[in-house]
């Protein structure tokens, strides 16, 4: 008798909710989780770009004298240098670029 009870509970429940319905109720929680991952991404981007943007403002200073380096356009190195010229920043590319055209003055 209680089998028989327990299937018409199920049969009732099923009644309850039609498969309309279920699909409905299935489609609101992948929304909600959707939301909720798109919410997540888009608060990890915000944080990329804050990141980024941090980074971009911090201006290389010279440590002897804390001025903000300039770019050496008088000797077309690419790199910065102090302004009182206490000394400079050079890519290792271009370091590496500069000793080569010294160890071979005559190949250029
Ligand atoms: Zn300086």
């Amino acid at each position: 008798m209680s089998a028989g009870a327990a299937v018409r509970r199920g049969t009732a429940c099923e009644e309850f909710m039609s498969n309309d319905e279920k699909d409905r109720y299935g489609q609101k929680l992948q929304d909600v989780e959707a939301a909720r991952e798109n919410e997540w991404a888009h608060k990890r981007d915000q944080e990329l770009i804050e990141k980024m943007r941090a980074k971009k403002t911090v201006e290389p200073t010279c440590p002897e004298c804390e001025k903000k380096l300039v770019r050496d356009d008088e000797h077309g190195t690419g790199g910065m240098v102090c302004p009182e010229r206490h000394g400079a920043w050079l890519s290792w590319d271009a370091i590496v670029k500069m000793l080569d055209r010294l160890a071979h003055p005559g190949s250029r």
